[in-house]
């Protein structure tokens, strides 16, 4: 008997699901090209919006690539992959991902037509890679450099155009600037420092508020609604008693104990007011919650007080006020308390909101961002932090290029020419990779109902006369300037999209085989169902 017999080897659950080879690549690439269809026609100042619903009818309307793609809940494992390329671009600067997007589905389209030719995905990776080399070189060389302001309002304006803050675009670059410029020191800006709050109103009565706007109201309503020249008190503990965390039992057995424990607790909470007095605080923020009693006792003072103040609210209020944080009550002093000069309640659509203005060199500020309806609103804070994100990585690194296709196609003629330089079959897929970059001009002649083959005719060659700004006028058809045009984005955006693109089409195309394990395929067959 021979034991040669072949028997098969399980090394999987029964119910595992698995692709190779061939099948794996062209299902990945499918999946990548889908996640770039999806926001292509959302590209650009003509970019058309999608409205987005999700299961319990929340409605978003938005031009955002990388908030449709958020909500859309993709569940495909290398189309998640193409998603968190958007991300990786919202966290590093806030702008540009749908480019980025779109840049790696094209990437994968057009590396699977070099698999269509017998190119081993390793020699296109290899080839992708020495491109987006040569490309970062580009970049830098073409970049301008030196910031006016000028320029920045011309990146912010770009940023927004297209996007629903469009109408007031010329104010809002204004105050977005000098949101950026109020927080910043140095090179260094910290966006967590400007909080953008929305409100249902006229879009050109959005304003730059040299403080905090906090979505909270007093917690009593005989304390005073409006306090100048407040010095403010910020708390992280609780004005109560009761500590929950402990949460001790008392046994009472006559009634003289309790009202000695009731006195007591009197005792501890006027205490807590007095100390808030003597410190001379009139405002006071609370993180946790305040005492109906020590309520009742803050308000005889004359003291506006809040509770339950998230944290991240507490901390901007700290930067904006120079405030500081106060753990104990027992603790706090006058030098802990921060001043505005004016602190005051305001109905807006009928919910109360508290300003405190007028802060004296703030760390943070806050964007009020008006719109006539919810979504509009949303969407302008949208635009808003795009061009928040713009403005700080051009103050940040000093460096910007022209937009409107020009960036993109002066690369893909500067990598055409580097394909020459090289041999063997690595050379196809760096002019693969140069013919991607054309994806951008393309698409935003499209989204504009141009024709794009006349419109890339036209822009190849201006690029051909060294006109390394020469980019889509989506407005006429006809090829322009777009340095001075004022058509400008900071060259972060496009030296990170080109990064995460280049990296996750070389991640998609090493990949030959996908074993899916069985939760994730129940999953899947559920959605499906
Ligand atoms: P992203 O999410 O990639 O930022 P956008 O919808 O904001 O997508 O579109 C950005 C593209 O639109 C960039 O290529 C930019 O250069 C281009 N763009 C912006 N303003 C104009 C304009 N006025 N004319 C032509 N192109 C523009
Ligand atoms: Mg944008």
């Amino acid at each position: 008997m021979s034991n040669n017999q072949v028997q098969p080897i399980f090394i999987l659950p029964e119910d595992t699901k698995r692709t190779t080879g061939k099948d794996a690549q062209r299902n990945n690439i499918a999946a990548a090209k889908a996640v770039a269809q999806a926001v292509r026609t959302t590209l650009g100042p003509k970019g058309m919006d999608k409205m987005i619903v999700d299961s319990v009818g929340n409605v978003v309307v938005t031009n955002d690539g990388v908030t449709i793609l958020k909500e859309m809940q993709i569940e495909h494992p290398a189309a998640k992959m193409v998603v968190e390329v958007a991300k990786t671009q919202e966290d590093a600067i806030g702008d540009g991902t749908t480019t980025a997007v779109i840049l790696a589905g094209e990437l994968l389209k057009r590396a699977e037509e070099l698999l269509d030719q017998n190119i081993h995905p390793t020699v296109i990776a290899k080839g992708y890679h020495l491109a987006e080399i040569e490309a970062q070189k580009v970049l830098q060389e073409i970049a301008s450099r030196g910031i006016t302001d000028n320029l920045l309002k011309n990146i912010a304006i770009t940023a927004m155009t297209g996007k629903g803050a469009e109408v007031n675009k010329e104010k809002l670059a204004g105050i977005i600037i000098q949101a950026v410029k109020t927080v910043q020191h140095g090179q260094h800006i910290d966006l967590a420092d400007i909080k953008v709050e929305r409100q249902i109103g006229n879009s050109s009565a959005s304003e730059l508020i040299a403080g905090m706007v906090i979505d909270k109201e007093r917690v009593h309503p005989t304390m005073p609604s409006a306090v100048t020249s407040a010095r403010i008190a910020l708390l992280d503990c609780s004005l109560e008693i009761k500590n929950t965390e402990i949460d001790a039992k008392i046994q009472i057995t006559d009634p003289t104990q309790l009202s000695l424990f009731l006195d007591q607790e009197e005792k501890t909470l006027r205490l807590m007011v007095e100390k808030i007095l003597q410190a001379g605080a009139t405002v006071v923020f609370c993180q946790r919650g305040i005492d109906d009693l020590a309520q009742h006792f803050l308000s005889k003072a004359g003291i506006l007080a809040v509770r339950r103040v998230k944290k991240s609210d507490l901390e901007k209020l700290s930067r904006a006020t120079a405030a500081k944080i106060v753990s104990s009550w027992k603790e706090l002093s006058p030098a802990d308390l921060g001043f505005a000069g004016m602190v005051q309640e305001k109905k807006i659509d009928a919910q109360e909101m508290l300003f405190i203005e007028q802060c004296q060199n703030p760390k943070a500020v806050t964007l009020l961002v008006k719109g006539g309806t919810e979504h509009v609103a949303e969407e302008i804070k949208r635009a808003i932090a795009d061009a928040l994100g713009d403005v700080a990585a051009v103050i940040r690194e000093g460096t910007a290029v022209g937009g409107a296709g020009a960036v993109e196609m002066e690369l893909a003629q500067n990598l055409r020419k580097y394909a020459h330089t090289l041999v063997g079959r690595e050379q196809l897929a760096v002019q693969a990779f140069a013919e991607a970059m054309e994806i951008i001009p393309r698409t935003l002649a499209e989204n504009a109902g141009l024709d794009p083959i006349d419109c890339l005719t036209q822009l190849r060659s201006a690029h051909e006369q060294h006109q390394i700004w020469a980019g889509i006028d989506v407005f006429s058809g006809k090829t322009m300037d777009a340095w001075k045009e004022g058509v400008i984005e900071p060259l972060k955006i496009k030296t990170q999209a080109l990064r995460s693109a280049t990296e996750v089409a070389e991640m998609i195309l090493r990949i030959d085989d996908v074993i899916l394990g069985s939760p994730a395929d129940k999953k899947m067959l559920e959605m499906e169902l």
